[in-house]
């Protein structure tokens, strides 16, 4: 399977030279964070071309990762509405970490080395990219700094633990509200110190020109193994693809391998969180505004001053008030559909898939998941001979304490 051409990419996901999708994304103005995004972005293009990076990254991605993860046809789920549509699910939570977002980080690894960088440096919110950064600076020998809020850090034992163990320097960031937002401008702050040894390593498809391009360069592999794997098993493409949306990085890589067949309705699911109507959910395109956020322009939550809101969402993975770029863009085009999920919907089909699969999806994936559900039930029978394919984008080993505690079990 060759999925490394960065120029096979549907056009509508590519940014133009400034990093740009129609009006959104950008870089940011603050001169030497320019410069290193400037230099980062050239070592991008160039690295890409190069044999021995490809071939060492394809390398990594089957023998470490293990990839390509399978698609399994999810016949139990599928037939809890009879006769009707069948999902199929992606199974990103079999990648060695348990989910996608290893996948960018091997990439941004192999090309801080590639700079002569010592260190990368992070955010976390849950702890999930941090373990990923954290797993994949282990592998090619950086030293990894990961900047948590402190109530992420309580919240989040187990991921904090990996952190310590895998060797990565924990820096706990106690600002306002001691979660996502505060510790991505903590860890950028920390960035500019020293430029010159370190890289940044975004953990999605958001910030500043080149991440957007390229956490979905690195996670283009989803949709492009996805659509070769659903030709195989059934023949053909599937109706509907689903994914949850959080900066937007699992989703753009599936959604990476269809946006260019007319014939596949693309559902991106956001949190909707204790009801849109409660001002607690994180559901940034359904009801955000466009404007500037930490040196991007896109769609975020904000509040009367223009100031980002607080979010909520029962999965801290999703739980940031802004989005991707090129989902923005997605959305104005009306490529792509914007649905939500909320708390109770994505606890339903948390369990749902547990029972019914013995699959334990991450509560994150479970948005997508519960979308997948609703969708085959609204189709009922007219759902006959369709497909779904949904992007199961981790395990919910993180997740069980919580479950259990929530659902009183
Ligand atoms: C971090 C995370 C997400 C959300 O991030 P995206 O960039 O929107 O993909 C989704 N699922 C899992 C399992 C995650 O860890």
């Amino acid at each position: 399977m060759n999925c490394v051409n960065i120029n096979d990419l549907p056009k509508m996901m590519r940014p133009n030279e400034q990093g740009f999708y129609g009006v959104y994304g950008g870089s940011v103005d603050h001169p030497v964070l320019a410069a290193e995004m400037e230099k980062i972005k050239a070592a991008f293009y160039s690295i890409i071309g190069d044999i021995d990076f490809i071939n060492e990254m394809q390398r990594l991605q089957e023998t470490y990762v293990g990839r390509p993860s399978p698609i399994y046809h999810a016949k139990n789920l599928s037939n809890l509405t009879p006769n009707g549509a069948q999902i199929y699910l992606k199974r990103e939570d079999l990648n060695h970490t348990g989910a996608h977002k290893i996948n960018h980080c091997i990439g941004e690894v192999l090309l801080a080395k590639k700079m002569g960088k010592k260190k990368v440096i992070a955010e976390t919110g849950a702890g999930q990219h941090g373990v990923a950064l954290a797993t994949a600076a282990a592998l090619v020998g950086l030293e990894c700094e990961i900047h948590m809020g402190v109530v992420d850090i309580a919240k989040e034992h187990p991921n904090v633990s990996r952190m310590k163990i895998l060797g990565c320097n924990l820096v706990p960031v106690s600002e306002g509200a001691g979660t996502l937002k505060e510790a991505v401008d903590s860890a950028f702050g920390a960035y500019l110190q020293d430029p010159e040894n370190t890289m940044f390593a975004i953990g999605s498809v958001v910030g500043p020109s080149p991440f957007p391009e390229m956490v979905a360069y690195f996670q283009s592999i989803v949709g492009c193994e996805a659509r070769a794997q659903f030709k195989t098993l059934t023949g053909g493409l599937p109706n509907e693809v689903v994914a949850c949306v959080g900066g937007g990085s699992n989703a753009i890589g599936l959604f990476s391998g269809f946006l260019d067949e007319a014939s596949v309705r693309i559902v991106g699911v956001e949190p909707a969180g204790e009801g849109l109507d409660t001002g607690h959910h994180a559901a940034t395109l359904t009801l955000g505004k466009p404007g500037h956020l930490q040196g991007f322009y896109c769609y975020f939550l904000q509040n009367e001053d223009g100031s980002p809101a607080a979010v909520h969402s029962i999965a801290s993975g999703l739980d940031y008030p802004g989005v991707g770029p090129v989902h923005c863009h997605l959305k104005d085009l009306g490529r792509v559909h914007y649905e939500t999920a909320t708390d109770e919907e994505t606890l339903d089909a948390f369990m749902t898939l547990s029972r019914e699969e013995g699959i334990i999806p991450a509560l994150e994936s479970s948005h997508a998941v519960a979308y997948a559900i609703r969708r085959a039930r609204e189709l009922g029978t007219s759902g006959q001979g369709q497909s779904i394919l949904v992007n199961l984008s981790g395990r919910g080993d993180k997740d069980i304490d919580f479950v259990i505690e929530k659902l009183g079990l």
